[in-house]
């Protein structure tokens, strides 16, 4: 698509392949906004199968090279990255804000997520060590160990342009793979700089490449037989998609996706934490975090106190530019994503449910045409409503009033997605049982978003993920290697002859 509004001199964010920038040769492209403006700041290229094609050919080609490199060189690469990152955190951070549109704070901390992943992988060489048996039987022994895979691919969304393309590369590139990254079309610039900072921390050419795109682009990496595995993360139909076109054309898949995150508030939590905790992970980032807190579900009489005390505090957010100081919360990603959320609001009022505050219309000043919403708080919020079962992905934040903790379990658990989840008690049983029967890959106990570090794994349940492996940590370097067992003897004088029968240890 070529957008007729293309002023002459917006910049192409580009394609990296095989260690360098490359333009994209179709004449596809769409325009990237920066939200708060909400006008196009540059132009991203759509790849062509082709060009998909030239990215795996590069991986494939500097794969064998690759792999056989030392991993405690793969984990020196490592860390020249991760100290190019520190030297670049602010850069990346104001590239994250420019076109997702979430307040700089909140893109810094996003960075130094991803970091962590770049500071476990650095361990590379302790984390894939294999086990040895000594004597298996006479003369015999035994060991495994993990090898990559070889082409790694992953598809990401927009938001968090950094840290989710960051949950994979680094472990997928230590672990000897190569990798070819295809970040959301809505904010691709970031991934431009973590691939030349990559460049400049001595990663060979080829090993990381970068092609922009759209479903044609994912559709030739899912199709393409060099492509030995595919991480995804989205929304949960592409996820599905994702998931099973991949596995269908033999490639190992894990595929993350959307989330409709419950904070359950049960009658002796402590009020005022908890009402920071609900007004951070729910309007945080806009509401657009797979971890943030949309449901919050009071228990018995609390619903009451806990409605009186976040009215005023949705009302008093401070909605503006994210590269403003005091800003709390940004504009969401694009128009198109500001009318689906408009349309969700309007969804819940028709349905009956309590609009306390209504954060539909908001003008933001000196940015009217920024894609800007303000906070929206409902009560009485019904199971079999819309706004209660969809992922709504911006800053709406719904109360569900339940009568007892069974019911709040049950709630939850019978919510097709089970990405995170937290419950706030002073009570230790209470919260011993919620987090050994909730139906919830990630919990939080007094913790609103608990997004694991990188030396533990991510990834939720149900709707939430296909696939068997979460991301980084070590099941990030399950997913990236295969197992490989191997019996070792030489001139063990136990053995005579052919042997017909099942072998057991002499
Ligand atoms: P999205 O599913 O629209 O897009 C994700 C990626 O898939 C993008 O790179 C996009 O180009 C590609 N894509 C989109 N449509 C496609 C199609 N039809 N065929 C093939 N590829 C396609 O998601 P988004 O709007 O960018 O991101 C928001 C979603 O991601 C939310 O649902 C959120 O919950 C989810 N998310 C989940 C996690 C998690 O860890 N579970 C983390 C972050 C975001």
């Amino acid at each position: 698509m070529n957008a007729p509004h293309k002023p002459a001199q917006l910049s192409v964010i580009e394609h990296f392949i095989n260690g360098r920038r490359v333009a994209g040769t179709s004449g596809r492209s769409q325009p990237v906004f920066n939200p708060a403006l909400g006008t196009p700041v540059s132009e991203v290229a759509l790849a062509t199968k082709e060009e998909v094609d030239a990215a795996v050919a590069a991986a494939r080609a500097a794969f064998p090279a690759w792999a056989e490199t030392a991993p405690l060189k793969r984990a020196r690469v490592m860390f020249r990255f991760k100290h190019l990152i520190e030297q670049n955190h602010d850069r990346l951070a104001a590239a994250i804000t420019r076109e997702h549109g979430k307040v700089f704070s909140d893109a810094q901390g996003e960075v130094v997520r991803g970091l962590e992943v770049v500071e476990f992988a650095c361990g590379i060489p302790h984390l894939l060590r294999g086990e040895y048996t000594d004597q298996i039987s006479t003369g015999m022994d035994a060991w495994s160990m993990r090898q990559p895979l070889g082409v790694c691919a992953g598809v990401t969304p927009f938001n968090f342009p950094v840290m989710v393309p960051m949950w994979m590369f680094p472990l997928a590139i230590a672990c000897g793979n190569t990798f070819v990254l295809k970040p959301s079309e809505r904010d691709p610039g970031p991934s431009l700089l973590l691939a030349e900072l990559l460049s400049e921390a001595g990663l060979p050419d080829g090993v990381f490449n970068v092609v922009q795109g759209d479903k044609l682009a994912v559709d030739s990496l899912l199709h393409h037989p060099d492509v030995a595995a595919l991480s995804f993360v989205g929304s949960t139909p592409i996820a599905q998609y994702i998931y099973t076109t991949g596995a269908s054309h033999g490639k190992r898949v894990q595929a993350l996706g959307g989330a409709k995150n419950h904070l359950v508030v049960m009658p002796d939590a402590d009020l005022e934490q908890t009402c920071d905790a609900l007004i951070g992970a729910a309007y945080g980032s806009a509401g657009e975090r797979c971890m943030a807190i949309s449901v919050a579900v009071a228990v018995g009489d609390v619903a009451d106190d806990l409605v009186a005390r976040l009215v005023p505090r949705v009302r008093a957010l401070k909605v503006r530019d994210g590269m403003e100081a005091d800003a709390e919360m940004g504009p969401v990603v694009t128009a198109q994503h500001r009318e689906r959320i408009l349309a969700y609001i309007d969804h819940g009022v028709t349905q009956g449910a309590d609009l306390l505050v209504d954060g539909r219309k908001i003008s933001v000043p000196g940015r009217e045409q920024g894609f800007f919403l303000g906070g929206s708080l409902f009560d009485n919020v019904q199971p079999d409503m819309k706004i209660y079962r969809e992922e709504i992905f911006g800053p709406v934040l719904c109360i569900v009033r339940v009568p007892d903790f069974a019911s709040a379990v049950k709630l939850v658990n019978e919510h097709e997605f089970g990405n995170g989840v937290a419950v706030f008690t002073r009570d230790g049983a209470v919260a011993r049982e919620f987090a050994r029967h909730i139906q919830v890959g990630m919990v939080g106990i007094n913790v609103p978003i608990p997004v694991p570090m990188s030396f533990h794994s991510f990834g939720g349940w149900k709707k939430s993920l296909f696939g068997d492996q979460h991301a980084y940590g070590m099941e990030g370097v399950r997913f990236y290697t295969r197992y490989k067992s191997i019996m070792q003897r030489f001139g063990n004088p136990l053995t005579k002859g052919a042997e017909f029968v099942m072998p057991t240890a002499k």
